[in-house]
């Protein structure tokens, strides 16, 4: 597995104007652009910083991923993302180093990019993204 750079760090909000003033307001970073996920009930902002970018991530709804999160250990930084050349190959040789997964195969996310999550139980409490460069 080939990890290019960190891609991006989430960090979970419960209000994206808020967290928005922060990132840009306070923080002068450039907001590029907010995008809904449905199939992960979210919508995630994203503020580029060099080659990576921080990712603020709003629930749509109750029961979604973000806001289970944030009812379990409240917002802030949620994950991290790491860039790899070959997302498939490197699923492969977690499942065989023995790296308990939450995404087996990769499934779509913001930008349309190929990404999966690892499960934090397995990387001592981080929750790891990877995600495909374009
Ligand atoms: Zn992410």
């Amino acid at each position: 597995m080939k990890i290019t750079k960190i891609d991006h760090l989430g960090v979970a909000v419960t209000d994206m104007q808020a967290g928005k003033s922060f990132w840009s307001d306070v923080l002068g970073l450039q907001f590029a652009g907010a995008e809904t996920v449905e199939e992960q009930k979210v919508t995630t902002g994203f503020f580029p910083v060099g080659e990576s970018e921080v990712e603020l991530l709003q629930s749509t709804a109750p029961d979604g991923p973000v806001a289970k999160y944030i009812e379990k250990k409240g917002t802030g930084m949620q994950h991290i993302a790491f860039c790899v050349e070959n997302i498939e190959e490197a699923l492969e040789e977690l499942k065989q180093k023995g790296i308990k997964l939450i995404d087996e195969k990769p499934r779509r996310g913001a930008g349309n990019k190929k990404i999966a999550f690892l499960h934090p139980k397995a990387t001592g409490g981080v929750l790891v993204e990877l995600c495909e460069a374009e």
